[in-house]
């Protein structure tokens, strides 16, 4: 002991270091936590050295055992962080601890002294000026670093305080090579000695650091009993995550079970791509495709950025192109500086090809499953429907990749692809699509169409509408059209039909709308009186404003007016006789008209509770009088 105080010499950190704890404390007050995993990284950092310098033939390591603990001492008011990596001498806790770490502190006061801290940017500045080490003092009043390089014979002990005094004492004991980091943690931070609370940081940021991490609570050391044979503590931390893997070597199984323990969620997920980008890119990573079954569902991915297995954030945008964070997945960069600033990730022409290389793996698997295994696409398909018109609305060049492989979902079940769809029908219509937007209202058409061998895909998502206008602004002259919106064009008959005048007022007057058009026509199907034709191009603008209404945004009074057209079928008897009525009996023929029209509502729409109330009591009225 006497001899530790003989070679211990007191120092202070240069006249800057008083600038540097008031500003870690201001810049990081909102991502305290991050400190245990740049001390922890810190740790992996000296041993992942060490095991570099002993595979160069550089050190001889008896000891292999690579490992980090961290301990929680309550009673000592300690949180400790272990490593036996590469350890320091003297003269490196002075170069890189007191020097090199000040100078990236120094160019961090430069640059940000003054400025507010804004949301995020702040994890996204500190290691980048090897600051990493000094975040310590975010929740300690004093750190103690005890190390002893592996080419020592002896410690060395370097004590700080919260001023920047600090204390360095050359041939302090410590029995093997490696590092401890004590953090003396402040009265108002007790948090960080909460087992429950370390453990869950560790979960976060280190789950797949590559060297073992193990957790020790000394409170609960002291408390276990000990007749009960100790059981074989484990480790934090995966430290061969999947992703390292070749994809080749990895299972189905393995894929899940990975998906299952990273994201929480018991569901399969629909598939996964392996990314394994190698120079210039050089990244890794697992993305899943989660079930989306209801568009309702939370679209909120998860997307996990890491950094040589440590972890940095979650859902980085400027990383992984917006659409693709529904996905679930994780992405291990290590060409991006471990933090990094938001406005860096946006400027950087890596990141956008990261970005560019990510949107085109997942474009390339859904094509290849389209191509080799169909039938089990098109099982997933209402799944993955959603995700790929999103993508495709968000970004072209995604859709212009996996144009081939969007298929659309026919009314009897089958799947077809936009060619497909109309290589087969353009004998009887061309470069026309025809789809309803529910089946179960629209069955009339959907029989109609089905009558007269026209498929009819289903498109019953609101975001159907939009990725329709993307479809016909890539595919020339192609026009998506509503079963109900080309009654007259698909299905009339040869010849045509005269109006006849007393009935289209009839009409007008018993559907209370002045602007509905009637039309006399010849329908094929001379079963159905009458049938709604609503335009396609003022229903697809009132859709959209449905959509502003929904997402709260207020369009003031504006109103399309709908263009609807009654088309009367001049073949139907009911019709015919009506004409006669119309002459001979006007109030039956006004009776007879009304249901006709709220018949022909029925098959396009649910009536509302007004239309059916009148439509009952007329429905009771006719039969009493039958
Ligand atoms: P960075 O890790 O970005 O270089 P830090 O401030 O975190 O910056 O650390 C400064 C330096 O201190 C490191 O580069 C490393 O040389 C040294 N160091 C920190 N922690 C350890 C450790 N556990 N073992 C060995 N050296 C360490």
């Amino acid at each position: 002991m006497s001899e530790d105080i003989k070679n211990t010499e007191k120092g202070g950190i240069s006249v800057e270091i008083e600038h540097i704890f008031p500003i870690i404390k201001k810049w990081l007050y909102s991502e305290k936590e991050i400190f245990l995993r740049e001390i922890v990284s810190n740790a992996c950092d000296a041993v992942t050295k060490l095991k570099r310098l002993s595979s160069l033939g550089e050190a001889q390591i008896e000891d292999e055992n690579y490992k980090i603990t961290v301990t929680i001492d309550k009673a000592a008011r300690t949180l400790t962080v272990s490593d036996n990596g590469i350890g320091m001498t003297e003269d490196e806790v002075r170069r890189y601890i007191c020097q090199i770490a000040l100078s990236g502190a120094l160019e961090f006061i430069e640059k940000y002294e003054g400025t507010e801290s804004k949301d995020g940017t702040a994890d996204g500045i500190i290691g980048h000026f090897g600051l990493g080490f000094y975040s310590a003092f975010m929740v300690s009043d004093t750190v103690d670093v005890i190390t002893r390089s592996y080419t020592a014979e002896s410690g060395v002990k370097w004590v700080c305080s919260e001023a920047g005094e600090y204390e360095i004492t050359a041939n302090y004991y410590r029995a093997n090579r490696g590092t401890d980091v004590v953090m003396h943690i402040m009265e108002s931070e007790a948090e960080f000695l909460d087992e429950y609370r370390i453990r869950g940081m560790l979960e976060k940021y280190c789950s797949f650091m590559p060297v073992e991490i193990y957790l020790i609570n000394e409170d609960a050391e002291e408390k276990t009993d000990d007749d009960k044979p100790a059981e074989e503590p484990k480790p934090i931390n995966d430290i061969h995550p999947l992703w390292q893997k070749a994809p080749s070597e990895c299972t189905d199984e393995e894929y899940d079970q990975f998906y299952h323990k990273v994201f929480n969620d018991y569901r399969e997920p629909l598939f996964h791509i392996h990314l394994n980008a190698d120079y210039p890119l050089n990244f890794r990573g697992i993305l899943y495709f989660p079930r989306i079954a209801h568009e309702y569902d939370s679209l909120e991915g998860q997307v996990k950025l890491y950094y040589n297995q440590v972890f940095v954030a979650d859902n980085i945008k400027e990383v992984i192109p917006e659409f693709l964070l529904m996905l679930k997945g994780v992405l291990d960069c290590p060409e991006l500086p471990l933090n990094v600033s938001r406005s860096y990730l946006q400027n950087s022409g890596y990141v956008a090809k990261i970005s560019a290389h990510i949107v085109k793996k997942v474009a390339d698997k859904l094509c290849s499953m389209y191509n080799l295994e169909r039938e089990n696409y098109e099982n997933l398909w209402s799944d993955l429907k959603t995700f790929v018109e999103y993508g495709c609305l968000r970004d072209r060049k995604f859709y212009d990749r996996v144009k081939g492989a969007i298929i659309y979902a026919t009314t009897d079940g089958k799947y077809v692809t936009l060619d497909e769809y109309l290589e087969k029908a353009k004998e009887k219509h061309e470069k026309t699509v025809y789809y309803t937007a529910d089946i179960t209202a629209q069955a009339q058409y959907i029989s109609m169409f089905a009558a007269e061998g026209i498929d009819v895909v289903v498109l019953d998502k609101m975001i159907d509408t939009q990725f329709i206008n993307i479809v016909e602004q890539e595919n020339e002259g192609v026009k998506f059209v509503r079963i109900d919106a080309d009654v007259a064009g698909a299905l009339k008959a040869d010849g045509s039909a005269e109006a006849n005048e007393k009935l289209v007022e009839i009409f007008k007057e018993v559907s209370g709308n002045n602007d509905l058009k009637v039309s006399f026509e010849l329908l094929k199907n001379e079963k159905i009186p009458a049938v709604l034709n609503i335009s396609e191009e003022t229903r697809r603008m009132e859709d959209m404003m449905k959509m502003y209404r929904m997402s709260g945004k207020d369009m003031g009074g504006m109103k399309f007016p709908t263009d609807i057209t009654l088309i009367i079928n001049a073949a139907n008897p009911l019709i015919k006789r009506l004409s006669d009525t119309a002459e001979a009996d006007e109030a039956k023929a006004k009776k007879l008209a009304k249901q006709v029209y709220t018949l022909a509502l029925l098959a396009q729409r649910q009536l509302t509770a007004d239309e059916l109330q009148t439509f009952l009591a007329d429905s009771f009225d006719i039969l009493e009088n039958i």
